[in-house]
């Protein structure tokens, strides 16, 4: 279930969100959240976190949901320019129409990550991209160091910026990779269509793709270079110097540098050109870069926090129980171990501070859901539950494989009458339950039980705790009241604020 979706500071407006899911999202001079029902747009909301490029929208959930995408394979690199990067990736049942992008999603060390490419060229099995390659720029540093037959993920095409099925001549203005789009466009207009296309370069040595812009039929071709060299003997200047060539009755489509768009488009509505006769496309900046205390506390966008819940998964269930029984069968576990005061003592404190971590970070994540760090902590509460549980049966089972008399003793009623014991054996049951469980696929087969067989994990931290307390109340009791009054004061948050 959904519970709570927000926009946060940093919207680049490039209506992405709006586009996969209007019933909840209307970009104005940014996005806005305009519904707060989100049963059955699930899918489109989470496809909008996704597909938001500053990963400014923040979806609070309280269940694992993956979405498919489809895959790509690299055929072919070339670079057009010295910073021009043309893609072709092969995929299969491919459909666009003339002007689209793709969405392509990402997993790097701040984890995934979409970025927006207009597509060139295409048909069923193929599309091509043409990338302008930014130094330190996410996509562009990962694109530039992708090697021939790897994969890469995407959404299907999407956008408004559509080329219209009308005989009313063409007029196409586009700055850098903004001609992409317009490529696309000039090869499924008619022949007999006029056109006019209008392309903006720094240089002359940022020129590309002139031959094919050439060879389409009826097509006027005026390349303008703002900053060219003596040498350098065509059109000097900008695409707005080209104003005369439009006429009112033209369809016009503008994209690429937002500010030539905004521009280009200012000119068109001062001299009356009807507004359904322009079409535009900003290539927006993808990533807007908060100073670091922001981007990691407020924003949520933790490096590494996938790796490290791995890490601690790999932990729990190689390390721990390896070492666990080399210092069993060497009679080593209660003795000094490093500055902890025996193995033995330090895998309990262990397993209790992760399922303290557990306990606590749902409540907190709830009752400040603006930073948003505590709610990327949430996602490694799967992997604190299982180094705790994993504790508990590592030295449970340990104890059973070295001494078979312990594995019989174990179901005497002794071992199970009222009180510790009991209490003891609660903690037990529910860590192997809940450590079982912790897995995708437990979750898919259990379904709407898996959510129930979780809420052992109260009666895991509740009976452990207990257990513990008699070792160690100064440890235990306190922390167990803090848990107990930040889970109410969470409760109460979320009624008051539904
Ligand atoms: C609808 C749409 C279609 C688009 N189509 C195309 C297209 O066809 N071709 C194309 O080339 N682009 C296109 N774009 C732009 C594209 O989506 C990306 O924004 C662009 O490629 C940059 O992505 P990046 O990950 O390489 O750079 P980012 O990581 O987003 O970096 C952006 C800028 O910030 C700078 N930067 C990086 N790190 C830092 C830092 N720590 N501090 C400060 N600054 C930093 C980078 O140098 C770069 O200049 C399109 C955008 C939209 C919205
Ligand atoms: S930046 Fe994100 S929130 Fe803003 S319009 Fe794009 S997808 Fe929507």
């Amino acid at each position: 279930m959904i519970k709570k979706v927000e926009v946060i500071k940093g919207c680049i407006s490039c209506r992405n969100c709006e586009t996969v899911c209007p019933n909840i999202f209307k970009v104005g001079k940014t996005s806005e959240v305009i519904s707060h029902d989100y049963v059955w747009n699930e899918s489109e909301i989470l496809q909008a976190e996704l597909m938001c490029p500053v990963n400014v929208i923040k979806v609070q959930k309280d269940w694992n949901f993956t979405l498919s995408f489809k895959e790509a394979i690299l055929k072919d690199k070339k670079m057009l320019t010295k910073d021009i990067l043309e893609v072709t990736f092969e995929t299969n049942n491919f459909t666009f129409k003339p002007g689209q992008y793709i969405s392509l999603q990402m997993k790097d060390l701040l984890w995934k990550f979409s970025r927006s490419y207009s597509i060139a060229k295409a048909d069923v099995w193929f599309f091509t991209l043409t990338i302008k390659l930014l130094k330190k720029g996410r996509w562009s540093e990962f694109i530039n160091k992708l090697t021939v037959w790897k994969k890469i993920t995407f959404l299907w095409a999407l956008g408004n910026f559509q080329l219209q099925n009308t005989n009313n001549k063409k007029v196409f203005v586009a700055t850098g990779t903004g001609l992409a789009p317009m490529i696309a466009m000039l090869q499924k207009t008619p022949k007999d269509v006029e056109k006019v296309i209008i392309f903006w370069v720094r240089y002359e040595t940022d020129i590309y793709n002139k031959k094919l812009l050439e060879s389409f039929e009826n097509t006027k071709v005026i390349i303008k270079v703002s900053q060219p060299s003596d040498s350098y003997i065509w059109e000097v200047g900008r695409v707005t110097d080209c104003m005369s060539e439009v006429w009112l009755e033209d369809e016009v489509y503008i994209c690429g540098n937002p500010a030539m768009v905004d521009s280009f488009k200012e000119s068109l509505i001062n001299r009356w050109h009807p507004l359904p006769l322009i079409f535009s496309e900003s290539f927006t900046i993808s990533r807007v870069y908060p100073w670091f205390f922001q981007d990691i506390v407020y924003n949520g966008n933790v490096p590494w926090v996938h790796f490290f819940s791995w890490f601690i998964i790999a932990i729990s269930l190689l390390v721990i129980p390896a070492l666990w029984y080399y210092f069993a069968i060497h009679k080593n576990l209660y003795w000094d171990f490093v500055f902890w005061t025996t193995f033995s003592g330090f895998l309990w404190d262990v397993s209790w501070w992760s399922v303290v971590f557990v306990m606590v970070i749902r409540p907190l994540a709830d009752l400040f859901p603006k930073i948003w760090l505590l709610g990327k902590w949430v996602s490694l509460r799967k992997a604190f539950w299982i180094l705790s549980s994993s504790i508990v049966v590592t030295i449970l089972f340990g104890w059973f494989l070295l001494d078979t008399n312990t594995f019989l003793n174990y179901f005497t009623s002794h071992k199970w009458s009222l009180n510790s014991p009991l209490i003891s054996r609660l903690s037990e049951v529910t860590a192997l339950i809940l450590l079982l469980t912790s897995n995708t696929f437990s979750q898919i087969q259990l379904g709407i039980w898996w959510k129930r067989i979780q809420r052992l994990s109260y009666v895991y931290f509740i009976s452990g705790g207990i257990i513990a307390g008699i070792y160690a109340p100064l440890k235990v009791y306190p922390i167990m009241s803090v848990v107990i009054i930040l889970w109410i004061l969470a409760q109460l948050r979320i009624k008051l604020w539904k």
